[in-house]
């Protein structure tokens, strides 16, 4: 039988930390378009200056590690790593090496949206990254507004099976970065970026093979795509007994699809590490990680959790709803606008969590359709921020309350929201501006049905003779003489009783 391989993949991420000033000074952490304008003594590397370490972030770190489960090392120190470039004046970066901020930890991810898959981290810790080169046709610029940025970085184990789990992961950790308010995590922006490290083995062989280590990937995308170039790659090899002898380090091109060997000297660096002599090893107490883990949220995976529960959702749309905390705080306004308004109403019967069991699942699900569906799609179509968003939760709750009540119907719906949309209008005033208040009253209907039926002989004739589908066209007739305000369902049936006596 034929051998079968399978993929191991870690990755190492960078994440920046969105603190006011630098890792080690007090200069700018701010994004600049303008090209070195955060460029203190210290973040120049000028000889005689001092690193001093920012609280801040060690703190964010020691967030990022209690939020992923890591142990917190009681004592930790930052070492020196040497490497000559141009982006790095003053020879060395400053990481740590031996004695990280965190260890260990974990993450779950969820490949088929059902079974937990968890990913075993190796190290979290803190660094200040290098400047940023700028390559144009005639030279290499430097800009150093970067330098000395704090970073953390997390390294995971070898866990990864395949591209998807790499991607699912790192869209899974960038989700939880944004809920603690570490970072921003925007990969456009260079704030998240990560090396991919891909080797191949038989199934059921537990050792490690030499890995392609793919540096610098700034998307979800491309991650995807390069590991998957690399497992296929690679198992081609395996498969003429030529497997990689070798570590590998690569760049991702992109346009063209593939990994592309980088100078073998840089892979092969002596970084000749040594504890960095400016400053002492930082001790970590157990009082500071409980003042530090009182500023951890509630996050994603419990929220999503908590979502499913309380307002009988999917895993996916709990999912949708919760990847991006704004919007899950958005939805929880909704609903318990929502709760309020059916707990006012005076014709319920039953208790509040009486009537909230038994019409609560179908407001969340609408609430949950609006928001996602509706006002995503109109969204990504303005090209908006969910935080330009006019409609407030009070409005899309009363908005929601009229289309459950069956006060509109469905195309009056989409209309009143469309005006919602673009004015941030209440939606009973636009129902009555623009009289789209969707009409019952049978007498009414019966007429319009009549007229239709009169005025259509030929139609009525085909669906007597058996061609049920031109129905349609009737109720279209009946929903525009009453400019789409009829209930549809009422037309529906009152047309097929005059129809079929
Ligand atoms: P380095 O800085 O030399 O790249 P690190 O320990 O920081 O080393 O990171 C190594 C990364 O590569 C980790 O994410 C680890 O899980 C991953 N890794 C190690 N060995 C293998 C392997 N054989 N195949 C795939 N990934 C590997
Ligand atoms: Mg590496």
């Amino acid at each position: 039988m034929a051998q079968s391989y399978e993929a191991v993949i870690g990755l190492e991420i960078h994440v920046q930390l969105a603190t006011k000033s630098k890792m080690f000074s007090g200069d700018s952490n701010a994004d600049s378009l303008e090209p070195n304008v955060h460029v203190n003594p210290v973040s120049m590397g000028h000889p005689g200056t001092l690193p001093v370490v920012n609280q801040a972030a060690v703190e964010m770190g020691i967030m990022a590690g209690i939020a992923l489960g890591c142990q917190i090392s009681e004592l930790t120190k930052f070492d020196r790593k040497q490497y000559f470039y141009p982006d790095l004046p003053k020879g060395y970066q400053i990481t740590q090496h031996d004695l990280p901020l965190c260890r260990n930890g974990k993450l779950t991810i969820y490949e088929d949206d059902v079974t937990p898959i968890e990913i075993g981290l190796e190290r979290i810790h803190l660094e200040e990254d290098a400047a940023k080169n700028v390559h144009t046709e005639t030279a290499t610029l430097v800009d150093f507004n970067r330098a000395g940025a704090p970073l953390i970085e997390i390294v995971t184990k070898p866990e990864l099976r395949s591209a998807k789990q790499a991607r699912l992961f790192l869209q899974e950790l960038q989700m939880l970065i944004r809920y603690l308010g570490i970072s921003d995590a925007d990969m456009e922006k260079g704030h998240m970026r990560m090396d991919v490290n891909v080797s191949i083995r038989p199934v059921g062989d537990e050792a490690l093979y030499p890995r392609t280590e793919i540096k610098n990937m700034n998307s979800f995308k491309a991650v995807e795509r390069a590991a998957d170039y690399e497992i296929k790659e690679q198992t081609k090899l395996w498969e003429q007994h030529k497997a990689p002898e070798q570590f590998r380090t690569c760049g991702w091109d992109d346009a063209a699809g593939v990994t592309l060997e980088q100078r073998v000297k840089e892979a092969a660096a002596d970084y000749r590490y040594f504890p960095e002599p400016d400053i002492p090893p930082l001790r970590i107490t157990q009082q500071d990680l409980d003042r530090i883990a009182l500023r951890i949220p509630e996050l994603p995976i419990q929220r999503r959790d908590r979502f499913r529960e309380e307002y009988f959702l999917s895993y996916y749309d709990a999912k949708v709803l919760t990847a991006d905390p704004r919007v899950a705080d958005y939805f929880e306004a909704v609903v318990s606008e929502l709760r309020a308004w059916l707990n006012s109403l005076d014709s319920m019967e039953g208790s509040d969590e009486e009537v909230w069991e038994r019409e609560g699942t179908k407001l969340c699900r609408q609430a949950c359709n609006w928001i996602t569906s509706e006002l995503f799609g109109q969204l990504a179509k303005a090209k908006l921020d969910f935080k330009e968003l006019k409609i407030t939760a009070e409005n899309l709750a009363e908005f929601i309350s009229l289309v459950h009540q069956n006060k509109v119907n469905s195309s009056a719906a989409q209309t009143i929201l469309r005006h919602m949309f673009e004015h941030g209008s209440d939606p009973s005033q636009v129902m009555a501006e623009l009289d789209l208040e969707q009409v019952h009253d049978a007498g009414q209907l019966e007429q319009a049905c009549a007229d239709a039926i009169a005025t259509n002989p030929k139609i009525v004739e085909q669906y007597q003779a058996g061609h049920e589908r031109v129905l349609m066209y009737l109720i279209g007739q009946v929903m525009k003489a009453m400019k789409g305000k009829a209930n549809p369902e009422m037309v529906t049936a009152l047309l097929r009783k005059k129809l079929n006596p």
